[in-house]
């Protein structure tokens, strides 16, 4: 049995996910703006469109000059499919027990389906039987990833599996890139030569291959010698380019809380588990009701500010002690005009005057927390409200 989760009114929830479904959409075109007429774009909205809502990730994406969409998952595949876009799908990842279940309806949807083996292959024939269509594949090619993928080794196997299965349509040849945000490494130009070897032995005894793509956010920005048919950006389109660029990209997600409590505490005053922290002076601790249940990484913890909107003005201060479950403390300072009510300002785009102190990023989060903004986007738990910016 499922359990659900409990119905919440957003009303009643301080600590909001706001996103600005134009962030998305001038992102896109932004990289759309980088292609050559005949590369499409695929905007990458795999877990929940990094965790901005993956619905609305999707129709922005596609307002801003997406033509394909791609998610990790079946079932995420059959919801875009669901809301009529008029775009192409590539799913990818799924295992022999769900993708029996998910997979027909899948290829009924008309969604492209990856294959990165012979067993793969299979599943992917058997659904296709199943509904008497043929199934639109994309072959996944490992050149160094070692995830999903087939081996370069067996693809002529693969190929002739291919070539000989009446249920299976050959749509395209793609690879996924180890190093394209380290714009020194050399790896991304010989998975590049892998790949091409790889899809010319596939030819071989499939024919032409229609689509060849491989490039992520940082090889869509830094590559375009790679963009080839399609390019598949995620993150950038969320507004968080993983390599330096002059491409005009802004956050989408902006994560918000309130002022719960401010209380005058003496020099020397301890915050949170371990006592981790003690005041430096005599100053104003500003409760702010949002944890690591919320999705804060905890080991973040004394070494991240956020932004304050007080009556007199926006102000960034620290966040001071272990940050808990449910709150973290902040150091407000000896004179602040900090009261309970004041919406705080997580990360993102706090959209305040044109001098006044931003909101950190989450990139400022991922430098503290020794991780990439990916992750902190994707972890903002489901007790957080979602909205759009209106
Ligand atoms: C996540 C993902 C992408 C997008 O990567 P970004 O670094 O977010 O641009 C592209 N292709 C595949 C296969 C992925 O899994």
């Amino acid at each position: 049995m499922t359990i659900p989760i409990p119905a919440e009114d957003p009303r009643h929830i301080p600590n909001r996910a706001v996103v600005d479904p134009a962030a998305i959409t001038e992102n896109t075109r932004a990289l759309t703006g980088l292609l050559e007429d005949t590369t499409a774009l695929m905007a990458v909205v795999k877990a929940d469109g990094y965790g901005h809502g993956m619905l609305m990730a999707a129709r922005a994406a596609v307002e801003g000059g997406a033509t394909w969409l791609g998610v990790a998952h079946p079932a995420s595949a059959l919801a875009l499919a669901r809301a009529d876009l008029d775009v192409h799908i590539l799913t990818w990842l799924y295992e022999p027990v769900t993708a029996r279940l998910v997979l027909p309806e899948v290829i009924e949807s008309g969604v492209d389906v990856s294959v990165g083996s012979l067993e793969m292959l299979q599943l992917v024939s058997e659904a296709a039987q199943s509904t008497g269509l043929r199934a639109r594949v994309h072959v996944k090619i490992d050149t160094g990833m070692g995830r999903n993928g087939i081996a370069p080794h067996q693809l002529t196997e693969l190929g002739a599996a291919i070539r000989d299965d009446d249920s299976i349509s050959l749509v395209g040849a793609w690879t996924h890139l180890t190093s394209a945000d380290d714009v020194d490494s050399t790896h991304t130009d010989q998975q590049a030569e892998l790949f091409d070897a790889a899809v010319e032995r596939l030819a071989e005894q499939t024919g032409p291959i229609p689509l060849q793509h491989l490039a992520n956010s940082a090889a869509t920005l830094t590559r375009p010698d790679l963009h080839r048919d399609l390019v598949r950006p995620g993150i950038a389109l969320y507004g968080y380019p993983p390599v330096p660029t002059d491409v005009p990209l802004r956050p989408a997600l902006t994560l918000t809380s309130r002022l719960a409590m401010v209380k005058e505490v003496e020099e020397g005053h301890s915050v949170g588990y371990g006592r981790l922290h003690h005041t430096a002076r005599r100053t104003r601790l500003g409760l702010v009701p949002i944890g690591y249940a919320d999705g804060l990484p905890r080991i973040a913890s004394d070494e991240i500010e956020v932004l304050i909107r007080t009556e007199s003005g926006d102000v960034r201060v620290p966040q001071v002690g272990r940050i808990s479950m449910d709150q973290i403390v902040v150091d407000l300072g000896p004179d602040s005009a900090a009261r309970p009510g004041d919406t705080v300002y997580l990360f993102g785009d706090a959209g305040g005057a044109p001098n006044a102190p931003t909101a950190p990023t989450a990139d400022h989060w991922a430098r503290a927390a020794g991780t990439i903004p990916y992750e902190i986007l994707t972890s903002i738990s489901g007790r957080v409200s979602r909205e759009t910016h209106s």
